[in-house]
């Protein structure tokens, strides 16, 4: 599958890199993946479809060296890389500890139980071999746990072990597929590839209480704003009517 270039574009000198990788123009929106520089090395939030991972790393080696690797979840545009980085780098794949055995091979997600749509896309992409190569280096993450200056919060519903990430020192959220940015503003998560929207809306609960400026979805652009909290809380908000 020939894919275009991905674009790299630094977020915080230093700190902060966003690299968005495409997907052929008929099969979806590009995704992104994040570099962040906690003080250890390189830590590479989400790592895009099974083929995009010989690109990252060769991306990654201008920025410096990728330590670990952070999957939001397990669906196979943000972990599909993460079995090729992890055996070629020798780095470990965190994920929640309610999203390893999609990682591992022992579960699918299509099988749990959620929304019919979802699962029928899921057993679709499946069944086309858009799948995640299992990926042995596994470690298991808890919510509020900190790991390189980052706030580890489960934020369930997209999938089962949903993560998202707070950067406190640069006040930035990485939300993963919980919200999108694919119109100029945040907005929830798309419906069909969610598995339990009601979960989902009770986990963005969990964004009120951060001081945050600058949200990083798994599609979209950087949203930011000084007045993020409110505009969250609003939307949010919009979940409950
Ligand atoms: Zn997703």
């Amino acid at each position: 599958m020939k894919l275009s270039k991905p674009t790299v574009i630094t977020i915080q000198p230093d700190k902060l890199w966003q690299i968005t990788l495409r997907f052929p123009p008929l099969i979806g929106v590009p995704t992104n993946c994040w570099l962040w520089n906690g003080g250890d090395g390189l830590t590479l939030i989400d790592c895009g479809c099974p083929n995009h991972g010989e690109e990252i790393v060769k991306i990654s080696q201008d920025i410096g060296a990728i330590k670990r690797v952070i999957i939001t979840h397990a669906h196979p545009d943000h972990a599909g890389a993460a079995a090729a980085i992890s055996r070629a780098l020798n780095v470990p794949v965190f994920a929640h500890e309610k999203e390893t055995d999609f990682l591992s091979g022992k579960k699918t997600i299509h099988n749990e139980t959620g929304s019919l749509i979802c699962r029928c896309v899921l057993w679709f992409a499946h069944n086309i071999g858009f799948n995640v190569p299992k990926v042995e280096n596994l470690a298991q993450l808890k919510g509020e746990q900190e790991i390189e200056g980052l706030q580890i919060l489960h934020t369930p519903g997209h999938t089962p072990g949903s993560i998202s990430i707070f950067a406190p020192s640069i006040q930035s959220l990485f939300c993963g597929d919980n919200l999108d940015n694919l119109h100029g503003k945040p907005a929830l998560g798309q419906l069909w590839c969610t598995l339990d929207k009601d979960t989902r809306n009770s986990s963005l609960g969990q964004f009120d209480k951060l001081d945050a400026n600058r949200l990083l979805a798994g599609h979209g652009r950087p949203y930011e704003s000084n007045t993020l909290p409110t505009e969250l809380k609003k939307l949010i908000s919009t979940t409950s009517i």
